[in-house]
């Protein structure tokens, strides 16, 4: 049994109020079966047995781990170069180093990746064999001839293949057109072990082909998306922008909206009736202002982005809209420093606890993974250990950068090594298990 003694202050993850937040706790972790065993107040004279680790928390700051609702692990960068890299054979050896970097030094200890992690992947994860945040998968990005997922660019020159994550195994194509063939093309989704929808409903910023007014699907692709996802359980988010594909999106079904960049009070409303939830993406939208290796054509389309996308946070922040956390880490450089996105959400406007429950309870329970994001007994003991307040102030993240976090527990087990006593796992040791006898 670990127990983290008289923590100074713990934020619980169960809502974006004051109630949340706890000071002088004694919080106690099963280590064995990582999980929370109990949440209460601090009691100096508690006598431990010898199967005890006593953790000082006196000066500590505890969250939970963080939940990235937007993530594409298998994406290096936006340039050319890193694109190749990113489908050439040796791509799974990429994506071992990101999913290290966003545990470790990202916090991320959930990661819903919303295009290109595939089944696969996502069991390594599960089997110990990568280390990383343990994986809600979309597989693809499905998008029309020419929208935002086809990246082959105004000269066709990849062919029938798209440059962005090219079909393969466990990873049908992203391009879609029609109502039947969107339907076919869930369900082999679903066959591979999807546990969302994720779908371009506007045209995109990175894209290299596509105007960010138009729109993408017609509204009978976007229904038989939606149709055939909830008949297998899946929630739809959508890769959401213009007014226009705001707006089909939710008229179709969408649980989620992403990035939302020109959402206003009326599509705020809408979505508030509708009960979808939005990622807004606020990092990315300002590491794409300084992103390299961009053509003029998508630099324009990042301009215009950004002019109005802080305003289309405020209207759904406003307009009480459920906000969730995701860093959209796609330009070299992001992964790993996924914390930055609680950064940019309150510099749109959100408190610092909504910023953080829309990282922690409130993305769980709209990723379907009820078991994590809350620090309460019974839950996956996935713990961020901090020394100053990141959670009144999530501002230190941005000076101390992943300095800030002491360390990252998932499932008990911490991933840094820093706090003696505590159980931890290394990459050697990761080694040791896949190639030594059980
Ligand atoms: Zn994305």
């Amino acid at each position: 049994m670990l127990l983290f003694s008289n923590v100074k202050k713990l934020y619980d993850g169960t809502s974006a109020d004051a109630s949340a937040v706890h000071h002088g706790v004694d919080l106690h972790v099963d280590e064995a079966r990582g999980a929370i065993l109990e949440l209460r107040p601090h009691d100096p004279a508690l006598r431990l047995g010898d199967a005890h680790t006593r953790v000082d928390g006196s000066d500590l700051v505890i969250t939970p781990g963080l939940i990235d609702c937007h993530g594409h692990v298998t994406v290096l960068g936006l340039r050319d170069d890193d694109i190749a890299r990113s489908n050439a054979d040796e791509n799974l050896l990429y994506v071992e180093k990101v999913l290290y970097r966003t545990l470790v030094s990202g916090g991320v200890t959930t990661l819903r990746d919303v295009g290109g992690a595939t089944h696969k992947m996502k069991r390594l994860v599960d089997e110990g064999v990568l280390i990383g945040p343990r994986l809600a998968i979309s597989i693809g990005m499905l998008s029309t001839t020419g929208g935002h997922a086809d990246f082959r660019g105004p000269d066709r020159c990849h062919a029938t293949l798209s440059k962005l994550w090219p079909p393969g195994p466990g990873r049908p194509s992203n391009i879609v057109d029609g109502p039947w063939d969107c339907r076919k093309r869930v369900r082999e989704i679903a066959a591979c072990g999807a546990d969302l929808i994720k779908v371009c409903a506007s045209p995109g910023v990175a894209s290299p082909s596509d105007h960010l007014e138009h729109r993408d699907f017609t509204s009978a692709e976007l229904r038989a998306i939606c149709d055939e996802a909830g008949a297998r359980g899946l929630k739809v988010a959508a890769h959401a922008h213009s007014r226009s594909g705001i707006e089909l999106a939710i008229e179709c079904g969408v649980s989620d909206l992403q990035h939302i960049s020109f959402l206003d009070a009326r599509l705020a409303e809408m979505a508030h009736k509708a009960g979808c939830t939005v990622t807004p993406t606020s990092w990315v939208m300002d590491e794409l202002t300084r992103a390299d290796g961009l053509t003029p054509f998508v630099m324009e389309k990042v301009k215009r982005v950004v002019e109005s996308h802080r305003r289309a946070v405020e209207f759904a922040y406003r307009g009480g809209l459920e906000i969730l956390a995701g860093g959209d880490a796609v330009i070299r450089g992001m992964h790993g420093r996924n914390y930055l996105e609680l950064v940019h959400l309150t510099r749109d406007g959100l408190s610092p606890l909504s910023a953080w429950y829309g990282a922690t309870g409130l993305a769980a329970r709209h990723i379907g993974r009820p078991d994590v994001g809350t620090i309460a007994p019974g839950q996956r003991a996935d713990l961020l250990i901090c020394a100053g307040d990141v959670v009144a102030d999530p501002e230190i993240f941005a000076a101390r950068g992943s300095s800030a976090i002491l360390e990252v527990f998932k499932d008990g087990v911490g991933y840094r090594g820093t706090i003696p006593g505590t159980p931890h796992r290394t990459f050697a040791m990761t080694v040791d298990s896949v190639l030594d006898a059980p």
